[in-house]
């Protein structure tokens, strides 16, 4: 057993956030309590609450405090909301993948209620720390340029290391996983030569160590359609920082939503829980959000704990989340789904859902 608490830093977030993240930690500390996993949450405040307070929407000191966790569970914030003087414009949460090197970015998108031949279980492996995000690209100052008042240029970075990591962590997934023992590297080499040249050079020169993996390599605009038109092919899909943030999109409109997609934040070091959809602003405040993408996410974040301290009851507590919520996700009640997958429920109606079946 586990020698001391998991210490679990919560920044709840913008809009939506404050709703789906108190879902997530409410069956989190129900399922915790049951593996006798002694856990720690510590509330650090970030996004609008945090401007609001102190002036800036990632305060130093909530960077210190979540330095001293083991794991971060993250509500989404506002995008191209903050105003420009948060000395953290345009957006905390890419400043945290960069600060703390959070390289790659775990989408699995599954469906519910499928038959088996359409069952839809992959996962998108995005690079999250450069690319064409300007607020990453740069060691000062912000990747977008004003060379004249009707031009913008917009840069983007692309580094060997950063493709080769990529590249090793969704071969490392597909062989894990043993689905079907099959990458898609996604990109637009013939248009991006150069970069997205560089990117395939180094997905390939890692596939050579994966002998037993299939790699199959398909230009971002028609792995769109094929995500679209027969999404139970892919296994694994290795890309770029935009493509991936694109593409878990459509992937989550074929099983039912962003309400359903979940992510992971993990580099060598640290991982963060955070749902794939943002603040939702127009759903805010009506307690009707989906919280199965943020309770998702924050099993998938004590998968990765339990593969760098190995305690048994972290396991179980991920696994017991992932497998009741899907669970309920998958029961032929629609009116206990939230409005996004048509039914009546409430965010905490929903959440009950889960915590009885916990209970089983
Ligand atoms: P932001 O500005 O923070 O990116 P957004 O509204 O532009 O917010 P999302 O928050 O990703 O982008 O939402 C896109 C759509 O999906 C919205 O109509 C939103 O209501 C819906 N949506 C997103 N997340 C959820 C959820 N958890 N439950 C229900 N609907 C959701």
């Amino acid at each position: 057993m586990i020698q001391r608490p998991l210490r679990l830093a919560i920044l709840k977030g913008d809009g939506i956030g404050p709703e789906v993240v108190e879902s997530a930690v409410e069956v989190l500390r129900k399922d915790a309590k049951k593996n006798l996993l002694p856990l720690e949450l510590i509330y650090l405040p970030i996004g609008f609450q945090a401007y609001n307070s102190v002036g800036r929407s990632l305060p130093p000191s909530t960077i210190e405090q979540m330095k001293k966790c083991d794991g971060w569970i993250l509500g989404p914030l506002s995008s191209g909301t903050y105003p420009k003087d948060d000395p953290d414009y345009p957006m905390a949460s890419g400043k945290i993948r960069k600060a703390f090197d959070l390289f790659a970015n775990l989408r699995p998108i599954r469906s519910i209620r499928s038959k088996d031949h359409q069952k839809i279980d992959l996962i998108i492996v995005r690079e999250n720390t450069e690319d064409f995000y300007p607020d990453r690209n740069l060691y000062k100052g912000y990747g977008e340029f004003w060379p004249d008042e009707n031009t913008v240029l917009s840069l983007r970075v692309v580094t060997r290391k950063a493709c080769r990591r990529i590249a090793e962590t969704a071969f490392k997934i597909a062989q894990s996983r043993g689905e079907k023992n099959l990458v898609t590297a996604v990109h637009k080499a013939n248009v991006l030569i150069e970069g997205d040249g560089l990117f395939l050079e180094e997905v390939r020169r890692v596939a050579k160590e994966y002998q037993q993996i299939e790699l199959q390599e398909g230009l971002v605009d028609s792995v769109a359609m094929h995500l679209v038109m027969s999404p139970e092919k892919f296994d694994v899909l290795v890309t770029t920082n935009m493509f991936g943030d694109i593409l878990s999109d459509v992937a989550a409109g074929t099983v039912g939503g962003l309400g359903l997609a979940p992510s992971l934040n993990s580099g060598e070091n640290y991982a963060m829980a955070q749902a794939v959809h943002g603040s939702a602003p127009d759903i805010a405040g009506k307690g009707i959000a989906n919280p199965s993408a943020e309770i998702l996410s924050t099993s998938l974040l004590l998968q990765w704990l339990y593969s760098r301290i190995g305690d048994e009851s972290i396991h179980q507590t991920a696994l017991d989340i992932e497998g009741v919520t899907m669970n309920v996700l998958n029961s032929e009640d629609n009116d206990q789904f939230t409005q996004d997958l048509g039914g009546r429920a409430t965010t905490k109606e929903f959440t009950l859902k889960i915590l009885r079946h916990l209970e089983k």
